[in-house]
């Protein structure tokens, strides 16, 4: 069994405030950390459930979190960004029996987490097809597409209820809920158990490891925060002005998506 891992920063146990996210700032190391052990915790479920190989994507802000060292050596760790339309899963394809993602939050516009993002902190709010879509949708559709099911995913509380929403069959962890810029976690170690345990059942849940579907249309709706970024957007090619903050754009292939949120976030 093949297991691809997606691990993000922002809805891990306890993360709160932007300085604990980013490697430049103060506190951030204690969240390094604790990204690591959760990922480590759903390379050992998968592991636990019979995975052969895992490859990790450590796919929060620079690429650089996870101390490499301290993953399974069955692990391949990807490292920054190739810049490749995929993303927070760069190099899934149809030879993955399963996604798992680690760490994922809540979308911009969403409330849930202080720290609710849509990939850059210059989106207001994401749709496509009218709901509202996060770094989880995305990433889901986009493994879809190799006919890979997302079947485990841990973060905040509000990104687990989308999830479940998306799939009743995944298996999710919720790490923690929120109150505007605070958060109200369960124990760190108690979240790498409940992850490792997670990962393996949903290894072992047919349901959740069934085919994904996916529409066969896609509107995507980009709500900038600038309507400067919306203009610049606006020229990539097949794209429209919807509304002066707003891009508009049209595909059948999910990966059409993904290839035009490379150039225009
Ligand atoms: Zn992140």
């Amino acid at each position: 069994m093949k297991v691809y891992i997606s691990a993000d920063i922002e809805g891990v146990a306890g993360i709160t405030h932007w300085d604990e996210a980013f490697k430049e700032k103060e506190g951030y190391a204690e969240f390094r950390e604790q990204m690591t052990v959760e990922t480590v915790a759903a390379c050992e479920g998968a592991l636990a459930a019979g995975a052969t190989e895992i490859t990790v994507k450590d796919a929060h802000g620079s690429g650089r979190n996870i101390f490499p060292e301290r993953l399974p050596e069955q692990v391949r760790l990807i490292r920054g960004w190739s810049g490749h339309p995929l993303s927070m899963v760069q190099d899934i394809d149809a030879g993955y029996d399963a996604l798992a993602m680690v760490g994922y939050h809540s979308a911009a516009s969403a409330g849930n987490n202080p720290l609710a993002h849509t990939i850059t902190g210059k989106v207001a709010k994401m749709l496509i097809n009218g709901e509202v879509t996060s770094e989880f949708l995305l990433h889901r559709n986009a493994a879809a597409g190799f006919g890979v099911p997302t079947v485990f995913l841990s973060g905040d509380k509000g990104i687990c209820d989308t999830a479940k929403a998306t799939n009743p069959h995944i298996h999710t962890v919720a790490t923690k809920t929120s109150d505007g810029h605070s958060t109200t976690s369960i124990h760190p170690a108690k979240a790498a158990k409940k992850i490792r345990d997670g990962v393996t059942a949903a290894l072992g849940d047919a349901a959740a490891l069934e085919k994904p579907g996916l529409a066969e249309r896609f509107e995507l709706e980009i709500w900038y925060k600038e309507n400067t970024d919306a203009y610049r957007a606006s020229h990539y090619p097949g794209a429209r002005l919807g509304a002066p903050h707003c891009v508009a754009y049209e595909a059948s292939d999910f990966f059409e998506i993904m290839r035009m949120l490379q150039f225009v976030l």
